[in-house]
């Protein structure tokens, strides 16, 4: 796989590859924490406290959130002071040590002091998307059972009342209370007069943090836990992935009911003393490039699903902004794709630096680093202390260009504590000893860079050919009428395998029985004769879930006139 970027900087944190990695030892990167000192453990006093006991540092910004052009900002003290008395304020309560709190609120400052507040005391928190509908919290509820739910006035309504039995309290965030469940206390009533310090609970590295549920692209959403310990990894990546430095202002533009909102819009960049931008207002391409300039963001961690959005609104929109402070660009969460990878590189002029992880994963673990050279397509290479391997469906190490499933060797620190309630579910990611299976298809270069293929249940088997859906999909997206394209398998009564394509339109195309067939001739010059598109059909969007991902399950469930499984977390 030879096309390569050169590296864009080479002062980057990460220089030498080979002698990191080489000489890496998670003991070590340990030590970059007071605790390796003290033996007190906590997140928030690495992330935050920290700070503040140096005056050099103590009132430096570390968040700045902006919702319909209003900017909030807070600095480290700030954030320690508003998080303690939070802390105070629930204890008093009755919310203990170990207990959960569910924070169903839309984006805001509350979310990130809610989850240093948690941490602060050693309970769990667990964020959710504030455009979940009944169904969508009755199975999370259901499953993690809060003792404590934060919300405001304007979302109580959705909580699901027979879902909500064991939950003693709703903080909201202000008031009204409405009344609807027995103990709704007010948030902003309660804080006054408490104070603002507060004993935090050292705890141990395994104290479980925070209970994420995944994103439910190929099921129904695991609720994944997570520990203390994992800010080892956090810290770790913020520094050589992200390249944060202090001084830097990172935006990761994720919900933070989203893994990638949780650690790299809040603990990540606040272990490494950064400020972290967070934007309130729905994505628009106009927007985002406002946020880069008003803030000055250096790094910004998006998704390929915004890159595409980006791109559809066209190439002179990014002229319009001053973007000169923006040093570093990495994605996550699919496939970017050589299309949307050449076209940061021609509109915005970075370079974009794909990653990969999962909510499993706890922290980055595969990636393109700034100051090495990247390849258009892949994921990259496994984060100094990771070690990554394509596996085979009996667990043997497969060699390079071999395609199997990825896996990594156990043993970084944010690897998922286990998965709520479901311990066979957890058990079965280790069923080859010694490694963590990941459920993705990839296959690595000589060179060490992975390339995704598709989540193992996308793959497509065409006579004895295992194929990735993207290979087809992007194909299909250089059609000149195509905008997105999702592919699937289909066997049929004869068990002969078909491909099916769903596509959406560039506006002013307009669909027809003509233009399927000039798209399947197309995928036929330019791909292979021997991997025919069968069916091509025309859909106004795509199925995609809250942060942004392809829905092919649910094509493939539709296409059988099953069950979609669990639609409800579909965007919208
Ligand atoms: P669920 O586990 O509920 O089906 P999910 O896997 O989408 O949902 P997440 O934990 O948010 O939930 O996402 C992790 C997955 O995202 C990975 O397993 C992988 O399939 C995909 N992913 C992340 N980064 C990349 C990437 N760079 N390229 C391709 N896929 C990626
Ligand atoms: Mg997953």
């Amino acid at each position: 796989m030879k096309a390569r970027i050169p590296a864009q900087n080479p002062r980057a944190n990460l220089k030498d590859y080979a002698a990191e990695t080489a000489a890496f030892s998670w003991t070590d990167a340990a030590g970059a924490f007071t605790w390796s000192e003290t033996g007190r453990i906590n997140i928030a006093h690495e992330a935050v406290d920290r700070w503040v006991e140096d005056p050099e540092t103590a009132d430096r910004t570390a968040l700045v959130f902006e919702k319909a052009s209003l900017v909030d900002s807070f600095s480290f003290r700030q954030l320690k002071q508003e998080s303690s008395r939070w802390a105070h304020l629930m204890r008093n309560q009755g919310l203990e040590a170990a207990d959960r709190l569910f924070v169903f609120l839309p984006p805001s400052p509350e979310i990130y002091i809610a989850l240093l507040a948690c941490a602060r005391m050693g309970a769990i928190s667990s964020p959710l998307y504030s455009t979940f509908n009944y169904g969508e919290l009755e199975v999370r509820l259901r499953d993690g059972r809060p003792k404590a739910v934060l919300t405001s006035p304007d979302l109580i309504e959705r909580l699901p009342a027979e879902a909500m039995t064991g939950v003693e309290m709703v903080f909201l965030t202000r008031g009204p209370a409405p009344g609807l469940f027995d103990r709704e206390l007010i948030v902003k009533d309660l804080l006054p007069g408490i104070e603002t310090e507060f004993p935090t609970q050292w705890v141990d590295q395994d104290t479980p943090l925070y209970l994420l549920f995944t994103s439910g692209s190929t099921g129904p959403p695991k609720g994944v836990i997570h520990c203390h310990r994992d800010m080892v990894g956090h810290l770790l990546t913020a520094r050589f992935v992200l390249d944060l430095n202090p001084g830097d202002v990172l935006w990761t533009d994720c919900d933070a009911a989203w893994v990638t909102g949780t650690v790299y819009g809040a603990f990540a960049p606040w272990l490494r003393g950064v400020t972290s931008v967070v934007q309130g207002s729905p994505f628009s391409a106009s927007n985002w490039y406002r946020t880069i300039e008003r803030h000055g963001v250096t790094v910004c961690y998006t998704t390929p699903a915004h890159v595409k959005e980006l791109a559809e609104a066209g190439d002179d929109l990014p002229g319009r902004y001053d973007m000169a402070c923006l040093r570093h660009l990495a994605t996550v969460g699919e496939s970017l794709g050589p299309d949307m990878f050449y076209w940061c590189k021609r509109a915005l002029k970075r370079v974009p630096h794909e990653t990969w992880w999962m909510t499993e994963t706890g922290m980055i673990c595969l990636a393109n680093f700034p100051a090495l050279d990247t390849k258009p397509g892949s994921m990259g290479r496994p984060v100094p202390g990771v070690e990554a391997a394509i596996l085979d469906e009996n667990g043997e190490v497969q060699p390079i260009l071999t395609m199997g499933e990825l896996a990594l060797k156990t043993g970084w620190p944010a690897m998922m504590a286990g998965i709520w309630q479901d311990d066979d579910r957890y058990q079965y990611y280790f069923r080859v000893p010694g490694w963590f299976l990941s459920g993705d298809m990839a296959v690595r270069d000589e060179e060490g860079y992975f390339f995704h293929m598709g989540r193992n249940d996308d793959l497509i088997k065409v006579g004895q050919q295992m194929i990735g859906p993207y290979e087809v999909e992007h194909v299909l997206c250089r059609h000149p009428a195509v905008a997105e394209a999702a592919v699937i398998s289909k066997t049929m009564p004869t068990n002969e395998v078909r491909i099916k394509g769903f596509v959406t339109l560039l506006m002013g195309q307009t669909a027809s029985a003509r233009l399927a067939q000039e798209i399947k001739e197309f995928v036929r010059a330019n791909l292979s004769p021997d991997i025919p598109l069968a069916e091509v059909t025309f859909l106004d969007v795509l199925p995609r879930t809250k942060s942004g991902k392809l829905l092919r399950r649910v094509l493939r469930a539709r296409e059988l006139g099953l069950p979609v499984g669990d639609p409800l977390n579909m965007r919208d």
